[in-house]
């Protein structure tokens, strides 16, 4: 049987080793003493409900989800589970955007204006919502056609208008590099990151790096690596 809490652990001590290899955490620092400069999002698309349980009881909160439906299901259904923060991660339709809204504190994919527009509209309507909505800008780093995110030469345009909707809160910027991507390619998200960080105040997250590459993702300045296979197990179908 898969154990959820152990592999949590395991995943854990590789960040703080790639953290202090790339300096980001002096060196014999127990994992007790200093808080991470890396947050863990548990990827639980395709899992079932009582393996986020076994994540939450072992004290995971962030949990990332991609296929709306499905995850609209898991929210509801536990919802009784204090502090659990949901983001959503996945490619994301306009006509899907209120369902966004209305159940996530976190978007990852965020890639166009449209959806930007649409995301802080349904906010706005919808009086009882009081906490911004936390945006990241899915950057198509690779440049591949078929690809969802904004291209390199949009991130700042995109940036703006998310910056000038009232009820999103920039919080910085999201990349799945293609499988084998070189070096560089971590290195331009580090670089825009900061150019981006020193523009807004309001900017501090890099959500860079999943199960294969967590430790050259953490070495280039990630501060979100979004973790499913390594945590849950591989994944039957899709994706
Ligand atoms: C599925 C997925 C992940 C997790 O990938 P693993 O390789 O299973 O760790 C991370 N980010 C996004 C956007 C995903 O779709």
């Amino acid at each position: 049987m898969i154990n959820i809490k152990d592999n949590l652990d395991k995943i854990k001590a590789q960040i703080r080793q790639a953290c202090q290899l790339s300096k980001r955490l002096p060196l014999l620092a127990s994992s007790s003493e200093l808080s991470s400069p890396v947050t863990l999002l548990a990827v639980s698309k395709t899992k079932p409900t009582s393996l986020i349980e076994q994540a939450y009881q072992a004290g995971q909160r962030d949990f990332g989800e991609n296929y709306l439906q499905e995850a609209v299901e898991k929210v509801e259904q536990l919802s009784h589970l204090p502090n659990l923060i949901w983001h959503f991660i996945g490619p994301i339709q306009s006509n899907k955007t209120k369902q966004i809204a209305n159940n996530f504190s976190w978007v990852h994919s965020v890639d166009r204006e449209k959806i930007a527009l649409r995301l802080n509209q349904h906010l706005k309507d919808d009086k009882g919502h009081n906490t911004p909505l936390n945006v990241c800008l899915q950057v198509n780093i690779s440049n591949e056609e078929s690809k969802s995110g904004v291209r390199v030469k949009q991130i700042f345009e995109l940036a703006e208008v998310v910056n000038n909707c009232d009820k999103l809160n920039l919080r910085g910027l999201m990349a799945i590099p293609e499988k084998n991507a070189p070096d560089s390619c971590y290195e331009q998200m580090q670089q825009i990151f900061t150019q981006l960080k020193s523009q807004y105040p309001s900017v501090d997250t890099l959500s860079l790096g999943m199960s294969n590459d967590l430790d050259k993702a953490v070495a280039h300045g990630s501060t979100m690596v979004r973790i499913g296979t390594a945590i849950f197990g591989a994944r039957e179908n899709k994706v």
